[in-house]
């Protein structure tokens, strides 16, 4: 039998605000242990938490970038349990009343275009951090990211592969930078995914025994984690086991997803309204002032710069996928204006240095100006193109100028015709069974002759003159 994916995210993110949901301390990664805390997020008797306007806000921004409708009046609940990390005994989140519900993202897949469902947007705060491998019997915990501000993002379960997992991931990344709401990095930790998974027979639309899967902190662990689990799945239907609803922890190490905990259920967390918060509400008035507020998002952007530019649907993903590439791209062209030639060097030359150096583009050591310099510099034909590649590695290398590179190391292309009818002298002297075997009518060392030529001019003869001079000499 042929068995179907069914999956569904949750997906926790970070957001930038500058101080933490209930109180005022400071959400700066980093800092010494326990140095960001204070009473209220500390859990102390008798304090009274205060909502952060800043955090409804930006989870607002993403309601509507996602298509989602704002609850006009939310509430937040107390998740009761116990844990070393959480001072309070309970977590303030949100459960009936969430602030947003209802959207949908469209990712780009093989098969086209895919909507993914948002079933709820919410907000809550984030627990502290254990941690147990500083010394062998001690476990410590600091406090710091205690109260950090979370926001919920769960799907309804639209997914039905791995890739579309990841694909939906990273478009819900995207946006989320965009907007510069949380800064996506799944590695710290800043953007988290929860999956949950299960299989139906191909064909059928009811739900199958689904487990929820958890610490994967990379797109490629995600991808992992439910390939695994949909091998795993498969083998139990296979055989007629029952798949346990479980929570399975995926190790990096050993590749494989563990069994973790039973599955706990919501009256297990004795979810009851705060009664120390009011409830939250929304007027049309903000939200039409948030929606104003909100930028061009990466798939209206993408759409632009197809039409504007007339770029193919891969170069405008690409350039679209973070909005500082974007901006790159346009204030290149803005001084440049041929938007193809613009982007060939985007894709290759620029990302290709910065994905070796690890490097982001917001601190590219090339800015866009000096691009504009070297593009103009090829344009012009003052330098070649293999030339411009390599000034443009040393650019990148050194931060120096385009044209500062050219003349000091003497790069400037040879357009002199005199000069290069000397070099093809040398050559055709050096050469001359060659010369013989094409005057014979061996035509295809023609070829030879302009590489050998090149390589004596150190890649600086221009190759148009090069070309002419040479079929006139060889006549
Ligand atoms: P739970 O009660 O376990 O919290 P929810 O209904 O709240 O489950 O859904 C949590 C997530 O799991 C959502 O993203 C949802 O789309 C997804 N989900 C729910 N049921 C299934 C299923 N049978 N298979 C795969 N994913 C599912
Ligand atoms: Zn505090
Ligand atoms: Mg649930």
């Amino acid at each position: 039998m042929e068995y179907e994916p069914v999956i569904g995210l949750e997906i926790h993110a970070q957001l930038l605000t500058r101080s933490k949901i209930f109180c005022g301390c400071s959400t700066t990664f980093g800092a010494g242990p326990n140095t960001h805390t204070c009473p209220v997020c500390l859990g102390m008797p008798g304090v009274l938490p205060v909502l952060n306007r800043s955090v409804v806000e930006f989870t607002m921004k993403m309601a509507l970038a996602t298509h989602c409708t704002i609850a006009p009046r939310s509430e937040f609940a107390r998740k009761n349990y116990f844990y070393p990390d959480l001072p309070k005994g309970y977590q303030i989140s949100q459960y009936e009343l969430p602030l947003a519900r209802n959207g949908w993202v469209d990712i780009e897949t093989e098969k086209g275009t895919k909507r993914i469902r948002i079933h709820r947007i919410h907000v809550e705060e984030d627990a502290g951090k254990l941690i147990h491998d500083e010394h062998r019997s001690t476990s410590y915990v600091d406090f710091n990211r205690t109260g950090v501000p979370l926001m919920e993002i769960v799907t309804e379960p639209d997914l039905h592969s791995s890739e579309d997992a990841a694909t939906f991931l990273r478009a819900l990344r995207e946006i989320l930078r965009y907007l510069d709401i949380c800064d996506g990095n799944m590695e710290e930790g800043s953007l988290r995914c929860d999956a949950n998974i299960s299989l139906r027979p191909a064909g059928t639309s009811g739900l199958g025994v689904k487990t929820e899967l958890k610490n994967m902190n990379s797109f490629k662990n995600v991808q992992k984690a439910l390939d695994f689990e949909i091998r795993r799945q498969r083998a139990l239907l296979e055989t007629n086991e029952p798949v346990v609803q479980e929570t399975r922890l995926w190790d990096t190490g050993r590749s494989v997803t563990l069994s973790m905990r039973g599955k706990e259920e919501a009256h297990d967390y004795r979810y009851f309204p705060d009664p120390d918060l009011v409830p939250v509400e929304v007027d049309q008035a903000w939200i039409d002032e948030v929606r104003a507020s909100l930028p061009e998002l990466p798939e209206a952007r993408r759409e632009r710069f197809l039409k504007d530019y007339g770029l193919p649907a891969y170069d405008a993903q690409v350039l679209t996928s973070s909005k500082a590439l974007a901006n790159y791209f346009e204030t290149v062209v803005q001084a440049f204006p041929q938007p193809k030639i613009v982007s060939n060097w985007i894709m290759s030359e620029l990302l290709r240095e910065l994905n070796r150096n690890d490097g982001e583009i917001e601190r590219c050591p090339v800015a866009p100006g000096s691009m504009v310099e070297l593009l103009h510099l090829l344009d012009t034909g003052v330098v070649s193109g293999k030339i411009a590649k390599a000034v443009f590695e040393e650019m990148y290398a050194t931060g120096r100028g385009a044209r500062e590179i050219v003349e000091a190391k003497g790069l400037t292309q040879v357009r002199d015709e005199g000069t290069i009818e000397a070099i093809i002298d040398e050559v055709l002297a050096e050469n001359p069974k060659e010369v013989e075997l094409y005057r014979g009518g061996r035509e295809k060392l023609f070829g030879f002759f302009v590489g050998q030529v090149m390589r004596k001019s150190k890649g600086k003869a221009n190759p148009g003159l090069v070309n002419e001079a040479l079929r006139k000499k060889l006549e």
